[in-house]
């Protein structure tokens, strides 16, 4: 609302390829009040091709260009999107919702000296209270604070702001870089782990901390497997894949992350015993016995690695 009216045109990423509800969903206050135009990652390589987003803002003269995701597992190259922006003259916003700790940890590209305008919630990797802050280059200061108050939000919630103070001071410390880094070493250990063990990852890999999981392959789908999930005591979320030729409600991917698991020290020796007891709770799906028992195991295995600070 500090950039755009009703109605202009806005450049993000398809929403089944990784983007997230507020970039354009028709049922999100998003696509309902601008005019969302979509890039999609390469059906090959399952990547952001920047030549395809050059191409695609020339054509649409967007007002702005929104980059980060949802469910994206590559470095994105935020200078480059700068610069197809600036040959369109669209503003830039980075929605780093999802990466912010591991950009605040030093371990990924980091859109702020490039774009105008960043914004994150601050309970993803950045591990803070649920909340979000927004950050932009110095001349749209004005235009965004006036947006928040009066534009959109009424009085501040003092005691989030005293939290997120509290996560930002964790997130300065050595450790959070550590932190950070075994987050993203876990993640390509678990991605690993499940490609040895057959399983399709989008972009065969990951550089972050999350990877989409293609399940297709598998003869179930991203609701089945997290609920078969649930069952044993492992979290993951349903997720669309690229193209997905199933419904949202019923998506072809599982989505899975290692921020919470590597705050409770796990490391990446300790993703083999996970990748397992995945693809076991797939295959014993319909044994009752079976599921229980990789539940105990999930759960032993969990008591060893206690919630820090309980
Ligand atoms: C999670 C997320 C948000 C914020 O969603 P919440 O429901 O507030 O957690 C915004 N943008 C992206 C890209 C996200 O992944």
């Amino acid at each position: 609302m500090s950039f755009l009216k009703p109605g202009d045109k806005v450049l993000g990423l398809k929403l089944d390829h990784g983007g997230h509800l507020s970039h354009g969903h028709p049922v999100n206050f998003s696509g309902m009040l601008y005019d969302f135009v979509q890039y999609e990652v390469d059906s090959e390589t399952g990547r952001i091709n920047m030549d395809m987003v050059a191409e695609i803002a020339e054509k649409e003269k967007p007002k702005m260009i929104v980059a980060g995701y949802s469910a994206y597992s590559r470095e994105i190259e935020w200078e480059k999107f700068k610069e197809i922006a600036d040959g369109v003259g669209a503003f830039t916003f980075a929605d780093i919702a999802h990466t912010a700790g591991l950009i605040a940890g030093g371990q990924m590209d980091n859109p702020v000296p490039f774009f105008d305008v960043v914004s994150t919630t601050t309970h993803k990797t950045l591990r803070g209270p649920r909340g979000a802050i927004i950050m932009c280059k110095e001349k749209f200061a004005k235009q965004i604070d006036r947006t928040v108050f009066p534009g959109m939000q009424g009085g501040p919630h003092e005691h989030i702001i005293a939290s997120k103070a509290v996560a930002f001071k964790e997130a300065l410390k050595p450790e959070f870089a550590d932190y950070a880094a075994q987050v993203i070493k876990n993640a390509k250990a678990l991605a690993a782990e499940l490609m040895h063990l057959g399983y399709k990852i989008i972009s065969d890999g990951t550089d972050n901390h999350l990877m989409v999981v293609d399940m297709a392959s598998r003869g179930v789908d991203g609701r089945e497997v997290e609920e078969i999930l649930d069952k044993v005591g492992i979290s993951a979320s349903r997720s669309t894949i690229p193209n997905d030729p199933n419904p949202p409600m019923r998506p072809s991917g599982l989505r899975l992350g290692t921020p919470a698991i590597t705050t409770r020290g796990m490391e990446e020796s300790d993703m083999k015993e996970i990748a397992d007891w995945i693809d076991a709770a797939i295959k014993n799906k319909d044994n009752k016995n079976e599921l229980n028992k990789i539940k105990e195991e999930v759960k032993e295995f969990c008591l060893r690695f206690p919630m820090p600070g309980v």
